[in-house]
């Protein structure tokens, strides 16, 4: 499989047709946001991810300005909400191969940096 890059970010990524910087905004965040969707399928087909037996465990790290490093276990479909974060930011989901991983910028952050594994429902 090849790699894929989706970037999903909560500031406005829209431009007129010649590239000049427009006030409306078309729906670039929906827009965007069903790239990542389409990739986090890929990378739940390529692990054989199994809904209903299985979650996702998220490794984080220099999350913050204290620079945090921390793990979660949520649903598959939370993955999206749980990295996003209050004020601008900017996700890069990358798959490649059956490896997701996501870095994300912001104001407070200089990358905090996040790996996913899939593990058994308790
Ligand atoms: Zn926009």
């Amino acid at each position: 499989m090849e790699k894929q890059i989706f970037e999903l970010t909560n500031s406005c990524t829209c431009a007129n047709e010649d590239g000049s910087y427009t006030d409306d905004c078309f729906g670039c965040y929906e827009d965007d946001k069903s790239n990542v969707e389409y990739l986090l399928r890929d990378w739940a087909t390529a692990n054989n991810f199994d809904g209903d037996n299985q979650l996702v465990r998220i490794e984080g790290r220099g999350m913050t300005w204290q620079n945090r490093d921390g793990s979660t276990v949520i649903e598959y479909e939370s993955i999206i909400d749980t990295l996003q974060i209050n004020g601008d930011y900017r996700l890069t989901f990358t798959l490649d191969g059956e490896n997701l991983t996501v870095s994300r910028g912001s104001h407070d952050e200089y990358g905090a940096f996040f790996k996913f594994t899939i593990v058994p429902r308790p």
